[in-house]
């Protein structure tokens, strides 16, 4: 049996563009927007309150519309067989980005991977904005000179993972080299107003 090489160089090929365009719509389309349009206005909701996902519903739209938009495309480019790869590869790997995405807020880490990119992302939420985009991988961020070592980070406590923190709300021990709590666990509408403000203008959340 021949091995197929060219679809499987599509697919890697269409989930190494993913990561690109990871990076490229949540630095551009949705922070650089500042709330104009569905997806940044979805996506600072998200900074405000980090419990915040745009529904499935909305995720499954914009996948369908990719692969309206990709497949095509890439079926004019490089022929039905290879298209279909490089479309497997991307919109496979977006859904598996939306999955680790929501992990990265929901469950600890049980890899030194699953450790960088919690470190990573709650450094993009709470440390700095505008840098760390990349949430599978920070090779683009490396590319374009927007990727900070997170070192420390520093998390309101209000906007905590579940996960980070014991019953007294201090970070957990095997936590402890990564993460410092500060502030208060209370979120009232006062609170929420200016956590909404700051995520639309890019500032990171006061402590
Ligand atoms: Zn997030
Ligand atoms: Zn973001």
């Amino acid at each position: 049996m021949r091995f197929p090489s060219a679809p499987i160089a599509a697919i890697v090929a269409g989930a190494a563009t993913w990561t690109a365009a990871e990076y490229g719509l949540h630095r551009f389309a949705m922070h650089s927007l500042r709330g104009r349009g569905l997806a940044s206005r979805e996506h600072l909701s998200h900074h405000a309150d980090v419990t915040y996902f745009s529904p499935a519903s909305k995720k499954l739209l914009s996948a369908a519309a990719t692969t309206v938009v990709v497949l095509p495309l890439a079926t004019a480019l490089a022929g039905r067989r290879r298209a279909i790869g490089f479309t497997v590869g991307m919109v496979g790997t977006y859904a598996g980005y939306e999955v680790a995405h929501r992990r990265i807020h929901t469950h600890p880490p049980s890899s030194a991977y699953g450790r960088w990119a919690r470190r990573s992302h709650l450094h993009h939420h709470f440390g700095a904005p505008m840098r760390n985009h990349g949430v599978t991988t920070n090779l683009w961020d490396r590319l374009f000179g927007s990727y900070d070592d997170p070192g420390v980070v520093t998390v309101p406590r209000r906007m905590a993972p579940v996960w980070l923190l014991d019953a007294r709300g201090e970070v957990r021990s095997e936590f402890a080299a990564d993460y410092v709590v500060r502030g208060g666990a209370e979120r009232d509408p006062g609170r929420a107003r200016v956590d909404r403000s700051d995520a639309f203008a890019n500032i990171a959340p006061a402590v």
